[in-house]
């Protein structure tokens, strides 16, 4: 008897343990702070960008320099040991995460669009990025809605990254639930690419604008949305996109040294350009961009046989940059 009451015990304690961590509320999460570090688990080798404390226990952010896949973990399942980012890049310069850092900060010279623009070369079909940028309007529920409607017999769920800025997430609570609840029916595989807490936009020319605006704090703009964001129960991505695609190569260096690489567009819908093979697409889902969401509606139309036929798809951002770069 005495020894079932343990059992039971022991039972309640681990279901209580596994709901804790799947549930993955850090609400009160503190510390938190960029820290490199080698990661190996039971049979993986990670690398932990990230460090922060929450519900009494020690978490990391880790990445797969493979797959380029995050997940947020308990630190007691890891032995770690502490990197220096100019050791990350030379231990896994192999990998699809280094060649995709580096292939990002060699198109860095441009004051618009650096990074990587253009996903994977010659494959029939589009990388879709959706930029949720502050607003007032509502989100474009129709962009994530029509992508369901199109692709759930070919691709379900499908993949596309949406980047959340803070200012975002703080003013469209139902809006983000939705779109979490479309992940969690399995419907949308959204990856959460980060998008600053401010942006910040001026009147200035845009060499002093968006992050370049004289007095931008990157700490603020880069761990304080990250740190949102797992409030808000999304895991961040390794990938990050300039308000305003706008940069130079300075704060991309900076950026990069957060672990973080930088996504471009070839393919920004409401500017006129067109998407092909293995475009990085652009659309602003925040209500403020009518052009680019009438336009990329009106692409999914003009592909419909070819989603049918498997030959116009949507990629996966990781998945892409793991083909290219293996
Ligand atoms: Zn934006």
């Amino acid at each position: 008897m005495k020894l079932s009451k343990h059992l039971l015990l022991f039972f309640f304690s681990i279901c209580l343990f596994s709901t804790q961590v799947s549930a993955q509320n850090f609400d009160n999460l503190k510390r938190y702070k960029v820290s490199f570090a080698l990661a190996t688990g039971a049979n993986e080798k990670l690398i932990a960008l990230r460090s922060f404390f929450a519900n009494n226990q020690k978490y990391l952010l880790l990445v797969n320099p493979e797959t380029l896949d995050t997940k947020v973990d308990l630190a007691a399942g890891y032995t770690t040991s502490s990197l220096q980012y100019s050791n990350v890049l030379a231990i896994f310069k192999n990998t699809a995460y280094i060649k995709s850092l580096e292939a990002a900060a060699a198109k860095d010279l441009q004051l618009q669009n650096a990074g990587i623009d253009h996903a994977i070369p010659n494959e029939k079909g589009i990388t879709l990025t959706i930029d949720l940028c502050p607003s007032h309007k509502a989100l474009d529920r129709i962009i994530f809605q029509s992508v369901f409607d199109e692709f759930k017999k070919i691709e379900q769920p499908a993949p596309l990254a949406v980047s959340v800025s803070g200012k975002w997430m703080l003013k469209h609570q139902d809006d983000l639930n939705w779109l979490k609840s479309l992940t969690e029916k399995k419907e949308l595989n959204i990856t959460w690419v980060n998008h600053t807490y401010n942006h910040e936009v001026n009147k200035l020319p845009l060499a002093e604008n968006f992050l370049l605006a004289p007095g931008t704090n990157l700490d603020v703009e880069v761990l304080e949305n990250e740190k949102l964001m797992l409030k808000n129960g999304l895991t961040p991505s390794v990938f990050f996109r300039f308000p305003g695609l706008v940069s130079d190569k300075t704060i991309v260096e900076k950026i990069e040294a957060y672990g973080l690489i930088p996504i471009g567009s070839d393919a920004w819908l409401a500017k006129g350009q067109q998407p092909n093979a293995g475009s990085i697409v652009l659309i602003h889902g925040n209500g403020n961009e009518e052009v680019g969401v009438k336009d990329f509606i009106r692409l999914l139309k003009t592909k419909q046989a070819d989603v049918k036929n498997k030959q116009w798809l949507l990629f996966d951002l990781r998945e892409g940059l793991e083909k290219e770069f293996e």
